[in-house]
C-alpha cells in the first residue's frame, strides 16, 4: 500500500490483556480492494490477535430510507459471509456508530478505520477519537480506500475545475494503483460479541429501523460486490464501446457503478485496474477507457476535494462562486412562467415531458441518467421562486430517491449546475450566466423520446 493512504493517528503499547484488533468499516463496505481491511489484517497479525469488524447501522442517518438502506445491507450480507469463511468476526451494531464502537474499543489493541470526506463522517471520527485519546494501550490509524488518489495527496486547496486538479491526479496516480493481495489472517478464533444483525432476514432487518419507508427498494438494482462486479463486466464486454455515445440518455451504455461506489461496495481503484487489463487485452477500445478515465478518476475525485476543502458545500450561501452569486442576485426576480410543488414533481406531472420521465426514472428506480440529471436540475431552477429554493428542492430529491445520493458527487453535481466548477455563460433571463439547458438541445441531439418511452414503459 502507499504509505499516503495511511494516517498514523497514534501508538498503543502492548497489553496481552487485550482480546482483538478492532476494524471499523464504514465508508468503505467491501472486502475486495478494501486497503483499510488489509492493514487491519496485518496489524491483527503482528499482535497476534484475532480480528473483529465493526459495522454501525444508524437509522437516524439523515435522508435514511428503505431503499438506500435496503441497497446497504445487501452489500453487508456479502461482506459478513466473505469475512467469517476468511476467520473474521463481524458485529453489526444499531446507533451512531461512533458511539456504540466505544464499548468494543475497551478489549481492542488496536483500531483501523476507514476514511469518508462528508463533514458528518469526518465529525464521526473526530468525534470518537477525542473520547478514546487517552487510551494509552490503544493503536489507532485510518486508511483511505475510497478514492484512487486521497484528497490532501492529490491537492492540499479546493480546485477550481476538473481542469485543475486533472493533470495533479494524472502525475500520481500510478502509484496509488498499490492494491497487490488480501492477507491472510492467522489468527482465525471467532470472537463472541453480540451482534444485532440477522442479515438473513433483511426484510425484518428493515422493518426494525425507524427509517423513512415510504421510499421503497428498488426493484431494478441489487446491492453488493457479487452485482457490482457482474454489471462491471458486462459493461466492459457489452457497452464500452459505446461509451463515448453514452451521454445520449435513450443508450443504456453506462457502468452503473455509482450506486455502488456511493457505498463503497466496488472500489475504484479495482475498476480501473479491470479497466487496465480489459485495455491490454483488446476488450476496450483507448477512446472508451480515457473517457471513462475522466468520470472515474478526475471528476468523482474532484467531487471529493470539493466536499473536503468546501465547508458550507451542502449550502446554497456558500456552495458557489462569486460569479455565480452575482449573477443569481442579479436575476433572483426575473419573471417565471411555471412554478411547481413537490408534489407536482414528484407525480411527475410537470408540463415538460423529458423532464417527467426523469423524474420517473428517479422515484422508481433510485437511479438517472447524468445527463437527464443536469436537465432535471436545471429545470427546477427555472421553475422555483428563488435559486435558494431551488437548491434546496433539488438537495432534497437527489438524497432522497437515488442510490448513490448523500454521496460527494451529489453536492458537487447539484453545485455544478449552480456555476461550480463549471463557466459563465452568456447571459439570459432567468439563469443569468448559469450554464441553460433547454428541451430543444435534447430533441436535436438525442433520440429524446426513446427514452421517454422507455421511462413510460417501467
Ligand atoms: C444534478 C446532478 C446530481 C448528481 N447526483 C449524483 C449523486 O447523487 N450521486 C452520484 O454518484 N453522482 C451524481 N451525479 C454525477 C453523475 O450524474 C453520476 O455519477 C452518474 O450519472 C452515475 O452513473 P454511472 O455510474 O452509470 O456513470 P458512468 O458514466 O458509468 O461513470 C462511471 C463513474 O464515474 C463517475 N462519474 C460519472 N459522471 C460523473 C460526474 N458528472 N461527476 C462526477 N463523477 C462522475 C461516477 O463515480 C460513475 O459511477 C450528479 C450529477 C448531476 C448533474
Amino acid at each position: 500500500m502507499n504509505k499516503n493512504r495511511l494516517f498514523h493517528i497514534k501508538d498503543g503499547k502492548v497489553n496481552t490483556d487485550k482480546k482483538y484488533v478492532l476494524y471499523w468499516m464504514q465508508q468503505s463496505q467491501r472486502v475486495h480492494y478494501n486497503h483499510a481491511l488489509n492493514h487491519a489484517i496485518h496489524t491483527a497479525n503482528t499482535y497476534q490477535l484475532p480480528l473483529v469488524c465493526f459495522f454501525g447501522l444508524d437509522d437516524t442517518y439523515k435522508d435514511a430510507n428503505e431503499r438506500s438502506y435496503a441497497f446497504m445491507l445487501e452489500g453487508l450480507k456479502e461482506v459478513k459471509q466473505t469475512l467469517e469463511s476468511l476467520g473474521i468476526t463481524f458485529v453489526l451494531k444499531f446507533g451512531k456508530p461512533y458511539e456504540v464502537i466505544k464499548k468494543y474499543i475497551k478489549d481492542a489493541q488496536a483500531l483501523v478505520m476507514d476514511r469518508g470526506y462528508l463533514k458528518h463522517q469526518r465529525a464521526w471520527r473526530k468525534d470518537l477519537f477525542h473520547q478514546i485519546k487517552d487510551n494509552e494501550d490503544l493503536e489507532i490509524d485510518m486508511i483511505d480506500t475510497d478514492l484512487v488518489v486521497p484528497v490532501c495527496v492529490a491537492s492540499t486547496k479546493a480546485e477550481y475545475g476538473a481542469y485543475t486538479i486533472r493533470p495533479k491526479i494524472k502525475k500520481l496516480y500510478h502509484s496509488f494503483r498499490d492494491f497487490h493481495k488480501l492477507n491472510i489472517i492467522k489468527n482465525k478464533t471467532k470472537i463472541n460479541i453480540d451482534s444485532d444483525n440477522d442479515l438473513n432476514d433483511i426484510d425484518a432487518l428493515l422493518n426494525k429501523l425507524d427509517i423513512d419507508h415510504a421510499v421503497p427498494k428498488s426493484s431494478y438494482y441489487q446491492g453488493g460486490y457479487k452485482a457490482a462486479s457482474q454489471l462491471f463486466s458486462t459493461f466492459i464486454s457489452d457497452k464500452s464501446d459505446y461509451y463515448p455515445m453514452s451521454s445520449d440518455p435513450s443508450t443504456n451504455f453506462t457502468s452503473l457503478m455509482s450506486m455502488y461506489l456511493h457505498f463503497g461496495q466496488i472500489s475504484s481503484l479495482e475498476l480501473l485496474e479491470r479497466l487496465y487489463l480489459a485495455l491490454e487485452q483488446g476488450q476496450i477500445k483507448g477512446e472508451s477507457f480515457d473517457q471513462y478515465i475522466e468520470q472515474l478518476l478526475i471528476r468523482r475525485e474532484l467531487a471529493f476535494n470539493y466536499v473536503f476543502y468546501t465547508n458550507g458545500y451542502d449550502e446554497f450561501e456558500t456552495m458557489s462562486e462569486n460569479w455565480a452569486y452575482q449573477t443569481m442576485n442579479a436575476h433572483e426576480f426575473d419573471h417565471k412562467a411555471y412554478l411547481y410543488d413537490l408534489n407536482t414533481y414528484e407525480t411527475f406531472d410537470t408540463h415538460d415531458i423529458y423532464f417527467n420521465a426523469a423524474m420517473k426514472q428517479m422515484v422508481l428506480t433510485g437511479y438517472m441518467h447524468n445527463y437527464m440529471r443536469m436537465y432535471w436540475a436545471k429545470k427546477i431552477i427555472e421553475w422555483s421562486p428563488s435559486f435558494k429554493k431551488a437548491y434546496e428542492t433539488i438537495i432534497y430529491l437527489n438524497n432522497k430517491y437515488f442510490i448513490d445520493g448523500r454521496d460527494p458527487n451529489s453536492y458537487a453535481g447539484v453545485a455544478w449546475c449552480f456555476g461550480k466548477h463549471d463557466r459563465a455563460w452568456t447571459e439570459r433571463e432567468i439563469f443569468g450566466k448559469l450554464r441553460y439547458m433547454n428541451a430543444k438541445g435534447l430533441e436535436r441531439k438525442f433520440d429524446i423520446n426513446a427514452y421517454v418511452k422507455a421511462m413510460n414503459d417501467l
